[in-house]
């Protein structure tokens, strides 16, 4: 039995001619070589078969079904036997596909395409995927095929969803290992350093909670820690008074804070200043001056002309480094610092004055041992009376410091001392830890 594929021969030679039909099937052959090794696994199964014309003959293969059909027989010709001669007069087969998936083509499939990729259109191929073969990876529509699934941004492990976060804008695409899950919206993952942006976390070991307050301390160039702690562990300076936000701090430089240098924490407050809003005005002196004491700094926090001294410094340090925007700070509140000075320089000779006389009245009070305490008495700042159109809203105080073993016979019992003493000078007299923190 042999078959001749007559497809572009124009006499028929055989004695049996057949039509094969792979419509059912998946097989895609090509050339006359591949036909005639796909005859020879059928013919066995013709082998002492009656032949009729018009009788199909099929077979069930994994290729799916393969049917013959016989449209003419040569006379006396009624049973298949070994010398029977076939003719294939036409193979019936599907359509080519003008989109093939090239995967399910290595697999000897032909099936239709509907999907490009990216990476096989880069490479000049133009095949396509088809719906079981395409990847597409979570987060965004992007089709590939398996060969082109992207690799993990990490660690070069096949890929499972895209970014949606800020940095990767679902351009880049990661690994299960390297999602992070948003915590409300089921289909948006982010990549661990997006997911830190988007949400970042309380820096406080074992905490989950949202980093809502950024650590504003900046190092030389300018640029601030940024580590995040949520409402619960936030840190804070109040520089800027308890109405306004103050410094947010990490663990790390609110435990620094009082090994800084003077003119690095007035530089840290000078610099947050100048990043939030225009009408955030860098601070007075005097909150220079309480902030410098509630970090350590006490003898400077009464000293406000050192402190205008090293402000114009820190001015000329920031222009020498290009740090344009504290030096623009500095520059436009030093007017004001200049007329702040002025006043209070005023205010602490005043403040000098109010404690010679205090001192006098010491004296007097005590005959045995005020000399004593008048001589150990020091003064901590005299703040001036608040007045506003014309009525005193506060009192001047003048606050001392005296040693703890002198304050009970300074102040008198019941206070009657210290009430003569604020009766005759004018003014609230008060011990510096008496301070009202602000
Ligand atoms: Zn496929
Ligand atoms: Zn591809
Ligand atoms: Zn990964
Ligand atoms: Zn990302
Ligand atoms: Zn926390
Ligand atoms: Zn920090």
């Amino acid at each position: 039995m042999t078959v001749v594929h007559s497809e572009h021969s124009a006499v028929p030679a055989g004695e049996v001619e057949v039509v094969l039909d792979l419509r059912a099937s998946t097989l895609s052959l090509s050339g006359a070589a591949q036909y005639a090794e796909l005859w020879n696994q059928l013919e066995s199964a013709l082998l002492g078969q009656s032949l009729r014309t018009g009788a199909p003959y099929q077979w069930s293969s994994h290729f799916g079904d393969i049917t013959v059909e016989i449209v003419r027989l040569a006379p006396g010709v009624t049973v298949t036997h070994e010398n029977t001669r076939f003719d294939v007069v036409a193979v019936r087969e599907r359509a080519t596909l003008s989109y093939r998936c090239a995967t399910c083509a290595e697999l000897g499939k032909e099936t239709y395409g509907p999907f490009v990729c990216r990476g096989c259109a880069d490479a000049g191929r133009r095949d396509r995927v088809c719906d079981e073969h395409v990847v597409i990876l979570d987060g965004a529509l992007i089709t590939a095929c398996p060969l082109h699934r992207p690799e993990c941004g990490e660690c070069r492990q096949p890929a499972t969803f895209r970014c949606a976060g800020p940095r990767c804008r679902t351009k880049t695409a990661w690994c299960d290992a390297h999602r992070v899950a948003h915590p409300e919206d089921p289909d948006t993952d982010y990549c661990p350093s997006c997911y830190q942006l988007v949400f970042p976390v309380c820096e406080h070991s074992g905490c989950n909670g949202v980093g809502t307050m950024a650590c504003d301390i900046v190092d030389g160039s300018g640029h601030p820690c940024g580590r995040q702690a949520c409402t619960r562990h936030a840190l804070r300076w109040q520089v800027f008074g308890h109405e306004r936000t103050g410094l947010g701090l990490c663990k790390q430089h609110h435990a620094a804070l009082r090994g800084t240098a003077p003119v690095e924490l007035m530089r840290q407050i000078v610099s947050t200043a100048a990043r939030r809003s225009d009408d955030f005005r860098t601070p007075r002196l005097v909150s220079f001056g309480h902030n410098l004491r509630n970090t350590g700094h006490r003898q400077l926090a009464v000293d406000y002309r050192s402190i205008y001294e090293q402000l114009r410094r820190l001015r000329d340090d920031c222009e020498g480094s290009g740090d344009r925007h504290v030096a623009g700070a500095l520059r436009r509140a030093d007017a004001g610092w200049q007329r702040e000075l002025a006043a209070l320089v005023g205010t602490a000779e005043e403040g000098e004055r109010l404690l010679a006389r205090l001192r006098l009245l010491v004296e007097q009070q005590d005959g045995r041992r005020g000399p004593e305490i008048a001589a150990a008495l020091r003064l901590v700042e005299f703040k001036a009376p608040r007045v506003r159109n014309g009525v005193t809203e506060r009192r001047g105080i003048l606050f001392i410091d005296l040693p703890a073993p002198l304050r009970g016979l300074f102040i008198g019992a019941k206070g009657v001392n210290v009430a003569r003493y604020r009766t005759e000078l004018g003014v609230d007299v008060k011990f510096e830890g008496d301070r009202s923190r602000r």
